[in-house]
């Protein structure tokens, strides 16, 4: 899917990339009325862990001796996916619709501000197709804690659990989180025009 340079230079162009192609990529997408059927959208969070906090992803609860600092309930996954779900709606980000400084959030549940961002996003004509996760900590390990996340999060989507992957990674002992300073979270979520 390339075409050469008629200058004879040579070098390789992706097809979207040439001006005579230029609708190439974006035909590519599946369209209604003009209206691009699906979005992808990306959250990134990232937590310090300190003691007498809980240690929540999605709202389940792993054993720690330390948790998410934070203003809500520092759900660090939650807040990924919450970013996720605004982002490929075009809905701005979790800062945006709940504000740090907001007395309103603070403890707040987390799960409880997914399923208001993912109210938003169905009342925009989106549904998610599947999501897709990181988690990286040291310590506590995820897997024994997989399935209740994945179920947690595909009952707030209203998705099939297997449309729900939650993955979890060590930082190989590098940096805050190697050092089990902190939690990080990555989330992929992809919509579709319900
Ligand atoms: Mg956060």
């Amino acid at each position: 899917m390339y075409r050469r340079r008629r200058d004879g230079g040579g070098i390789p162009r992706a097809r979207g990339q040439c001006p005579r192609n230029r609708r190439g990529a974006e035909a590519a997408l599946p369209r209604s009325a003009g209206r691009p059927m699906i979005r992808v959208g990306l959250g990134w969070d990232l937590h310090r862990l300190i003691p007498g906090r809980r240690f929540l992803l999605a709202g389940v609860e792993l054993p720690s001796d330390r948790g998410e600092a934070g203003h809500s309930d520092g759900d660090v996954l939650a807040h990924a996916v919450t970013d996720a779900l605004l982002g490929a709606a075009g809905l701005g980000d979790i800062g945006e619709l709940f504000p740090p400084q907001d007395p309103a959030w603070k403890d707040a549940d987390s799960l409880e501000l997914l399923k208001t961002a993912y109210g938003k996003v169905k009342a925009r004509g989106w549904r998610p197709v599947n999501l897709d996760c990181v988690v990286i900590c040291e310590t506590p390990r995820i897997l024994p804690y997989r399935e209740p996340i994945r179920i947690a999060l595909a009952a707030v989507l209203e998705l099939p659990r297997e449309a729900v992957l939650v993955k979890g990674k060590t930082n190989e002992g590098l940096g805050p989180v190697g050092e089990a300073g902190a939690v990080e979270a990555l989330a992929v979520c992809l919509l579709e025009r319900a």
